[in-house]
Formats: C-alpha cells, structure tokens, sequence
C-alpha cells in the first residue's frame, strides 16, 4: 500500500516537472523565434527592400569617341576636342561598385559616342551579363560601325539587345545584316526629330522653373555613369566633364549633382546614390533648354562627318 502511494506520487512529480519543463521550452522557443525575426530575419528584409536598392535604368558612356557628329547631340559629343575612350579597369570598377551598392540593375545600356569604336566593348560588356543583378543589357550605337571579333561575340546572349538609331541622314542596313547572320537581339529606333537642348550658355531660370523644367525632363530619367562619377543625365555628365557646367554651386541646400563612385567611402555611398536620385534639380538645368521652351530639330543631322 506505501509502495503503491510512493509510486504514484513520484509519477505524478515526474508528469509534473515535466509539464513545467515542456512550457519553458515552448516560452524559449517562442522568445528564440522573437529574437530571430526581431533581429535577423526583418532587418534583412529591411535591408533588401530600403538599403540595397533597386537602380531601375542606368547608362554607362565607355568613350567620347564618335564617328558622326550631330548637331544638337544631348549627349555633347562634338564639344569633345580631343575625345577619348573611358580605360577599361575605370568601367569596370564603376560597374563593380553600382552592382555592390543595388541588389538590382533592371537595364543596363552601354552607350557612346558611338560604343563599337572602343575595343574593350566586350570586357564591360561581359562584366554586366555575368552579374545575375544585371537583368537587361542595352547598347545603343548608330548603326554605321560593324562590331568585330569579341565585340560581336559578346552579344549573342539572351540578355543583350543593341538599340539601332537611325537617323535619315545615315544607313544601319549592312550592322542589321550582320546582326541577323549572327542572330543578335535588336531593335531599331526611329528619329525624324528630337528635342533641342540648346547651347551651355547659363540661363538664370528661378528655383521653381527649374524644378518644374527637371520634372518633366525626359532626360532625367538617364542616370549616367562617366569616368569616375554618376550623375543625373547625359548633359550634366558631360557638361561637367567638359569643364561647360561649372561644379561650382552644385552642392548648395546639401543638393549633390554627382557621386564619384570610386571615391566615395562605401558606407556613403548608398546614400549619396539615393540622394541623387531624389534631387529636384540639377546645376545642369539652369544650362539647358528649359523642359516647356524645347523645340524639335532634325535628329542626326551631320555637321560633318569625322572618320576614325
Ligand atoms: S540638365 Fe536638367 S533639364 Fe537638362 S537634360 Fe539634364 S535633367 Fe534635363
């Protein structure tokens, strides 16, 4: 009778000690599951969504170097005296920190000058398309230089298509053979006409016109990459590598116009890259044809045509 009251009082102490473990169990549990959502799992998702960016559309310019010379180029090659090819380790370093700082690149488009003159095309080229966060390639040339050897391989890859302008003053037909021989994703693009962004003489417009003028920019939208630095269009890069733009002024009201991608310590640099993305305006407007005042000139129309 005593053993029988012995037994059951330590299967009852056993069932009970064990319930009281099982529910610090499942309390730790639940306290492990808070610390690793709490502190691991939503930071990364933070991290992916707000702090690693996607860059929807950005252009890189390999070289200055054009075979046709434009009048009213947006980009401002024939105000190059000496244009020049960007070094092959300084595109491919810009495009190793563009693809550190953003979880996604949705299209990347190399362009010019006229980008089948630079040799190394296919190094930048190749960097881009073996990046899983590179998901378009683009490349826009005039249709009037046929790419050879690795500059032609190099495009026969699903994520790559080359964007032909054709102009009326000259002809693509021979580049478009060569492209559906090898069969190179293309597409061609028409221009009658273009807008006008006039000379680099300042204008003087007020804060508001250039915000306005900025906002409905077409060009705003082409995040450039030139030499060293990003900035917010064609004509502010160039304008400033020019030396036409001055840098003078740029960074008034904490505003940056541009984010040297190699100087930049890596810890401002996503910052910097989203601030750029988010100015009103850039130093370049006020030295631009405002947005509203723009009239369209004949597209591709030849000052005189230079051979390389
Ligand atoms: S400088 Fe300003 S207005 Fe002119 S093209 Fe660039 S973003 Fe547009």
């Amino acid at each position: 009778m005593k053993r029988n009251y012995l037994a059951t009082l330590m299967v009852s102490e056993v069932s009970l000690h064990f319930g009281i473990n099982q529910k610090i169990t499942n309390n730790a549990k639940r306290k492990f599951l808070y610390v690793l959502l709490g502190f691991i799992i939503l930071p990364i998702i933070l991290y992916k969504a707000f702090y690693k960016f996607k860059i929807p559309y950005i252009e890189i310019a390999v070289t200055a170097k054009c075979n046709l010379k434009c009048e009213g180029c947006s980009n401002l090659m024939p105000y190059y005296k000496s244009p020049g090819h960007v070094d092959i380790t300084l595109v491919k370093r810009t495009i190793n920190t563009l693809l550190q700082a953003s979880r996604e690149i949705t299209i990347m488009k190399f362009i010019g000058g006229e980008p089948f003159l630079y040799d190394n095309l296919y190094l930048a080229v190749e960097q881009a398309s073996g990046s899983e966060a590179v998901r378009n390639i683009e490349i826009t040339t005039n249709g009037t230089i046929l790419p050879k050897e690795r500059n032609l391989e190099c495009l026969k890859n699903d994520k790559i298509k080359l964007i032909i302008s054709e102009y009326p003053a000259v002809s693509s037909k021979r580049l478009i053979e060569l492209l559906e021989e090898n069969q190179v994703k293309y597409e061609t693009r028409q221009f009658e006409n273009w807008e006008d962004y006039g000379d680099l003489c300042k204008r003087g417009y007020s804060e508001k016109d250039l915000r306005r003028s900025f906002r409905f920019c077409a060009s705003a939208e082409c995040k450039t990459v030139y030499m060293d630095s990003l900035y917010t269009c064609p004509r502010s890069a160039h304008g400033r590598a020019l030396g036409l733009i001055p840098v003078q002024g740029a960074e008034e009201n904490g505003r940056e116009d541009s984010v040297n991608l190699i100087s930049t310590p890596k810890k401002d640099l996503r910052r910097k890259i989203r601030g750029l993305y988010a100015v009103p305006y850039v130093q370049a407007c006020d030295y631009c044809n405002a947005a509203w005042e723009r009239k369209m000139i004949e597209s591709g129309k030849q000052k005189c045509i230079i051979f390389l």
